[in-house]
């Protein structure tokens, strides 16, 4: 008997290839039990609270102050006397320390931002881990490069802060949309108001203290929690300069109507429908992981996500086929364990929001797959859902379901490709799977989407520009575009722009 042999004899051969538990503690954590606000370096405490919970088994995580417009008028006071007591006047390079202290923080405390993030939002442990973090640590480091080099990224137009910046984010990346938000208007000397989500405040409440840790002066950030109204109280204060918001087209559109004629800046990142193009040249296998990374990963909650899924006819079936089969090995469960692939639902609204749309998809006449899987039974859950047999008017192909759930399409000629992919109210991302460059470039030029993505789905990178079109909002967050709106410009004081 040869060496080989024996090894072989002695493995042993497994019954099945399900995976044993491999929960993250969550030991690392201390919650309070109570949150005010973070007014001026210090906790304000709130006149009145609502309970913050788990998604994946509704435990009651904390109380968290219930913002008011005087909460509101408190952070904006503070903001604006840190703006204007040195914050705004200090030397690009002393801004770029803290922001590089702020980075270096996050990436020493990530593993704890990333259980706390993955308890009170529901997303996969993994996911927090290694895109949540990273990207957001990332964003504080590549706009401290930037802090002292505004002249260089506007040459001959003298670029000044803004002044108080409004900040409102969503649910779906708490703590990266916190970092695409107060990076950009740090470094460019402005102070911030930000408004985390309702349903996912406490890891923006944990970075307080990491600006505590990074010795940032008092009132340059200051975070308010709260529903909408608290949201709306932001938007209409007269001391706020600028309004940065990511979330719904709705909520957008009411805020623009609410700015328009005020002179406050305002940026938006709001929903889309984004098209995921399989030609049929493309290497089906990577395309079927594009596909599944493009809708599956954060439980569909990502305003890029590739939703659509446009095959092109002669590839239907083999790569209908190969989608299905794939996503019987996703994990569905709880976001804790490290090999879970889809986790909780975001909140109890989002799964009805969720289980209305698959309810129209079913009743306007599409094909319903579900791959079996057994979901917990507390928590708010939803199994990965393909839709076949879609056609074009059906809501579930153009409304932002913002879950697991994926309609399919097809097309025959790249020309059509672009039509459907276009059609569409939003245009904020879009993929392209063929082995030819010039066919990427041929659809990259004709697509109406803010980021077209060429073999692959949902890349994200603090040097790139992100943001969309039409209804997706306007402003881009990343890169130069997105330090752009955080600064105002000689030339367009003197030209009225
Ligand atoms: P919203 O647009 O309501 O929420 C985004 C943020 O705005 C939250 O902080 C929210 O507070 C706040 N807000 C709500 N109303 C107002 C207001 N009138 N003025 C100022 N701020 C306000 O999104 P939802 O959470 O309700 O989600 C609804 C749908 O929006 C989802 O199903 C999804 O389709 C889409 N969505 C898109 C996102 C994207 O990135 N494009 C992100 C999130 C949602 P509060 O949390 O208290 O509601």
């Amino acid at each position: 008997m040869t060496d080989l042999d024996r090894k072989q004899d002695r493995a042993p051969i497994p019954r099945d290839w399900t995976y044993a538990p491999a929960p993250e503690s969550r030991d690392i954590v201390r919650i309070a039990e109570r949150y005010g606000h973070y007014i001026g370096g210090e906790w304000l405490e709130p006149s009145a609270t609502y309970r913050t919970l788990a998604p994946r088994d509704e435990e009651v995580l904390a109380e968290v102050g219930e913002g008011t417009a005087e909460d509101v008028d408190a952070a904006v006071e503070a903001a604006r006397a840190a703006f204007a007591n040195g914050w705004s006047s200090l030397p690009g390079s002393e801004r770029a320390k803290y922001l590089f202290r702020i980075a270096r923080i996050l990436q020493e405390r990530s593993r704890e931002f990333a259980v706390l993030e993955s308890l009170n939002g529901g997303k996969p442990i993994k996911e927090s881990r290694d895109v949540d973090l990273p990207l957001a640590a990332a964003h504080f480091f590549y706009y401290a490069g930037w802090a002292d080099k505004l002249e260089y990224a506007f040459p001959n137009r003298r670029p000044k802060p803004i002044g108080v910046a409004g900040q409102i984010i969503p649910w779906n990346f708490p703590l990266l949309m916190l970092a695409w938000k107060i990076a950009p208007a740090l470094a460019a000397g402005n102070t911030v108001v930000l408004k985390p989500a309702e349903t996912t405040p406490l890891t923006a409440l944990l970075f307080c203290d990491v600006l505590r840790q990074a010795e940032l002066p008092a009132g340059v950030v200051n975070i308010v929690t709260g529903d909408g109204r608290t949201g709306a109280a932001i938007v209409d204060h007269p001391g706020v300069d600028k309004i940065a918001f990511t979330g719904s087209t709705e909520v957008g559109k009411a805020i623009q109507r609410r700015l328009a004629g005020t002179g406050k800046k305002l940026t938006l990142e709001l929903g889309g429908k984004a098209a995921n193009i399989v030609f049929d040249d493309s290497a089906l296998d990577q395309a079927v992981e594009g596909i599944v990374n493009g809708i599956y990963f954060n439980q569909g909650h990502v305003c890029c996500a590739g939703s659509r899924l446009f095959a092109q006819e002669s590839i239907y079936e083999p790569l209908v086929e190969k989608l299905k089969s794939r996503l019987e090995t996703l994990r569905v469960g709880d976001p804790l364990d490290k090999n879970t692939d889809v986790g909780a639902i975001n909140s109890r609204m989002q799964l009805e929001k969720i289980e209305e749309l698959v309810q129209a998809g079913r009743d306007e006449g599409a094909e319903i797959y579900q791959p079996p899987c057994r979901l917990p039974e507390k928590g708010y859950w939803f199994a990965p859902t393909v839709f076949t047999n879609v056609a074009q008017s059906y809501r579930i192909a153009q409304e932002e379901i913002f879950g697991p759930v994926l309609s399919v399409l097809t097309f025959r000629t790249p020309e059509e490709a672009v039509e459907k992919a276009n059609n569409t109210p939003y245009g904020l991302s879009a993929g392209v799977w063929t082995e030819k460059g010039s066919r990427i470039l041929w659809m990259a030029q004709r697509m109406r989407a803010g980021v077209v993505w060429a073999n692959t789905f949902n890349r994200f990178d603090p040097t790139s520009p992100f943001g969309g079109y039409k209804e997706s909002g306007f402003g881009r967050e990343g890169g130069l575009h997105g330090l752009e709106p955080y600064c105002s410009f000689e030339d367009s004081e003197t030209f009225g722009g």
